[in-house]
């Protein structure tokens, strides 16, 4: 098979990356950084897409196709590498604290329910069952039970690692620029000079719109969001699964951080975590459960989500020949790894992909002249 250049390593471009080379492509990940230390590593590694109240039907389809996706292609990376991901399916708990949010959990149960999750309305007593460390004035629970989460950071860590094991290289280069002309891709120049492949693949997350050299009529419409988190040390087996309110969330990990996330900021590239971000989510998760106000606060940190013009990830060709996109996954890029990895990775190969991706077609962006 062809020389492939991936354009980006964070769980994206490393996936697909994974997937070619798996199919015998000569593959280079090119990054200005250090591989997946990105959003790829800020993200909480929720696998939520009922949580996230994604409606769109075809990102739906998608996500669920991911979520499905995620047993195998962990259990591959954990059985080639030796670092596990820690997948967990503990569903989540939607927590309700005062009237009008325990009124409401009917009505939120049913929303889920109609988009396919498996959701049950818990009265006060089932929801402290589930999770004795709520607050005392929790009023209930909606509980989703086909969600999960991973430790996003040890997947990157299993990525590289089986990148690097089927033959993928990594260059870290600044100044990534894109050599086309109208009809065709020609290869990329870096700081190093020229260098060609008859496919490139742009997966620069939230700086793919960016990316220097892209004709006009391949060009992309995606733009940061910025997503500041925090951690706090406590006890092990202090939470069960996701907990959320109030656009607040609670993330456990095995290492016994619990995250908490995620402010949702438009403020160009900025990572800065601001007083006002810790504030915000604090205020939340100690209503949550106040006991959480006693532990200690051991990391703060903010990334990038890549939101695209419609909400749908950006995924295969465009009119460049040879030049592929596969950026946008906003909030859902975590979820989405597995399954835009095989099926960018069949389309590059002249396999069927295992979704249909015309959806998600990069010409359809308002920026592609
Ligand atoms: C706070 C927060 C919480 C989140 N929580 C979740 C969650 O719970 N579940 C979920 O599914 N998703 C979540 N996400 C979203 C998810 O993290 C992203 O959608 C996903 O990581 C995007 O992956 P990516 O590989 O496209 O981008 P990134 O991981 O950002 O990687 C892009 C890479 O491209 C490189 N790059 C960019 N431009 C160039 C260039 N010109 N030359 C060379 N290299 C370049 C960058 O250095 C970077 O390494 C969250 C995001 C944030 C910020």
């Amino acid at each position: 098979m062809q020389d492939v250049v991936v354009i980006g390593a964070g769980l994206i471009g490393c996936g697909i990356a994974y997937e070619l080379a798996k199919r015998g492509a000569s593959v280079t990940v090119y990054d200005r950084a250090e591989p997946a230390r990105a959003a790829s590593w800020a993200g909480a590694g929720m696998l939520a897409p009922y949580s996230e109240e994604v409606v769109d039907p075809a990102l739906l389809a998608l996500c669920a196709a991911s979520l499905r996706a995620y047993p195998a292609f962990v259990e591959e990376l954990r059985e080639r590498t030796g670092v596990d991901a820690q997948l967990r399916h503990e569903g989540t708990l939607h927590v309700a604290f005062d009237d009008a949010a325990a009124r409401g959990l009917a009505a939120q149960c049913e929303a889920f329910g109609r988009n396919g999750a498996v959701a049950t309305v818990l009265d006060r007593d089932a929801t402290l069952a589930r999770e004795p460390m709520l607050g005392g004035n929790v009023r209930g629970a909606v509980y989703v039970a086909n969600e999960a989460h991973v430790d996003n950071r040890r997947l990157g860590r299993a990525l590289v690692a089986a990148c690097t094991d089927a033959g993928v290289r990594f260059e870290r280069t600044g100044g990534v620029v894109l050599e086309a002309d109208a009809r065709r891709v020609r290869g990329i120049r870096t700081e190093h000079g020229f260098l060609a492949a008859a496919t490139v693949v742009n997966a620069a997350g939230a700086w793919a719109g960016g990316l220097p050299g892209v004709p006009a009529a391949a060009r992309i419409a995606v733009r940061p969001v910025a997503g500041e988190m925090l951690a706090l040390a406590v006890p092990k087996g202090f939470t069960r699964g996701l907990v959320w309110s109030n656009h607040v969330y609670l993330v456990p990990r095995d290492d016994g951080r619990l995250l908490i996330g995620a402010t949702s900021v438009e403020r160009e590239f900025d990572v800065r975590v601001t007083a006002q971000g810790v504030a915000s989510l604090l205020a939340v998760a100690l209503r949550i459960a106040p006991v959480l106000g006693t532990f200690a606060l051991v990391e703060t940190w903010a990334g990038l989500r890549p939101a695209s013009h419609d909400g749908r990830p950006y995924l295969g060709r465009t009119h460049i020949d040879g030049y592929l996109v596969a950026a946008g996954h906003y909030r859902n890029g975590i979820l989405l790894t597995p399954v835009t990895a095989q099926a960018v990775a069949a389309l590059i190969a002249g396999e069927r992909p295992p979704v249909d991706l015309a959806a998600f077609n990069p010409q359809r962006a308002p920026e592609a002249a």
